[in-house]
């Protein structure tokens, strides 16, 4: 077990920054995913905490130990990587306890490595299969058993579950959070998916561009999102953005208007551009709001297109008049769509004309220039006429 730390690491290649001056304390025993879309860096920063690649500035430290001129051997990490490299002319003991006898522990030894490890990844009486005899989940637990039995400070594990299906993905996300339990080791987990990073991490560490853009516990990267940029990556589906301006009532859109005092929104004022951010989850018919302590006024909308999940409804909503929508807006990124979630019971259909309102202590100010959440719900702003319900609030 082990702590890592990341001091302004920065990898350059001849034109690109593929890590741009992370720092990063990840705590012993802690389990930490590197998320980010593709090409964030996500892999570079793994490969720099392996020995794999040297940060062209910075310093990468594991323990007490500084490891950045280390080779990877000596750092005591042990990887398991998307492709499942086991040698296929060798049975499932063999391939677990290669590493061991390469470097000459004694049989008994071994023996008692590949057995505990075999157990806690539940291959037992598997050890005589050759590979080509096992399924995909059951030579991802071979890798995996394959670094426990070297007994590592950190397990560094790189889209390990990425060319598994789905049922045996989620089914693996399962036993590695049980895997993290039992051995108490650090995990450092690299993953393109959000879903992924959500359900297993202790912290998220997400990534754009080769920036670290927040480091915190999933729930608290879904509630208070530090930027645009993990508002809209972390949450399936998106959360809704809005421009606007702020005004001295509150802030103003396109379409609708939600009344506050400007001056409780740290690092701006009126007239400057700010974007509203809000999760399809906290859109919510009129009718269906009656638990909201402080909805927003109504907004008038037209549904547009429905899609019924099973567990929830996904609805399009226009706010703008049909003739106003210009053809080519594209309707992912138009200013006139919000995306609202409801549940499977509510009598809705496409094309209708509805009254949806906002949760007010779920709505997320940005500032649209930098992208920096500027507040995370709007509760303790003071809000003109804070005593008039929806339908009275109607202009
Ligand atoms: P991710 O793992 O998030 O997909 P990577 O860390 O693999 O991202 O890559 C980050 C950026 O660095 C990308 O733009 C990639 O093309 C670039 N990159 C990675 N490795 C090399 C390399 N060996 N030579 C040149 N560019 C590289």
């Amino acid at each position: 077990m082990a702590r890592v730390t990341l001091e302004h690491v920065t990898k350059r290649y001849e034109d690109v920054t593929a890590v741009d001056d992370v720092n990063m304390e990840i705590e012993d025993g802690e389990f930490v995913c590197l998320v980010g879309p593709s090409g964030c860096g996500k892999s570079t920063t793994m490969e720099t905490i392996a020995g794999l690649t040297k940060p062209t500035e910075g310093r990468v430290s594991i323990g007490d130990r500084d490891v950045t001129n280390l080779a990877p051997k000596d750092r005591g990490v042990a990887m398991v990587f998307q492709n499942i490299a086991l040698f296929p002319h060798m049975d499932v003991y063999d391939n677990i306890s290669f590493g061991l006898r390469l470097r000459k522990y004694d049989d008994e030894e071994v023996r008692r490595r590949v057995e505990e490890a075999a157990d806690i990844v539940q291959l037992e009486g598997m050890l005589e299969r050759m590979p080509d005899e096992m399924s995909g989940g059951q030579r991802q637990r071979v890798a995996i058993a394959r670094a426990i039995v070297r007994n590592p400070d950190v397990f560094l594990m790189d889209e390990p579950l990425a060319n598994l299906d789905a049922k045996l993905r989620v089914h693996m996300r399962t036993e590695l959070q049980r895997l993290h339990r039992q051995l108490e080791t650090t995990i450092i987990y690299v993953t393109h998916d959000q879903a992924e990073a959500m359900t297993m991490s202790d912290r998220i560490a997400v990534l754009d561009a080769g920036e670290l853009q927040q480091i915190a516990p999933p729930l608290e990267c879904y509630n208070e999102p530090a930027n645009l940029f993990v508002a809209g990556f972390i949450g399936s589906p998106s959360m809704n953005f809005v421009a606007g301006e702020l005004t001295r009532d509150g802030l103003e859109t396109e379409n609708f208007s939600v009344e506050f005092d400007p001056t409780g929104v740290p690092g701006a004022g009126p007239g400057d551009a700010v974007t509203l951010g809000v999760r399809p989850e906290d859109v919510h018919l009129v009718d269906h709001a009656d638990s909201l302590a402080r909805p927003t006024r109504r907004i008038e909308a037209r549904s547009d297109v429905l899609e019924p999940m099973g567990d929830e409804i996904f609805v399009y909503l226009v706010l703008a008049d049909q003739a106003e929508r210009s053809m080519e807006e594209d309707p992912l990124e138009s200013p006139n769509q919000l995306l609202m979630s409801v549940t499977p019971d509510t009598d809705i259909g496409e094309d209708r004309d509805l009254e949806v309102v906002l949760d007010r202590s779920k709505i997320h100010l940005f500032d649209t220039e930098t992208g920096d959440a500027l507040l995370h719900g709007l509760d303790d702003l003071t809000e003109p006429d804070a005593d008039t319900t929806p339908t009275e609030a109607e202009d």
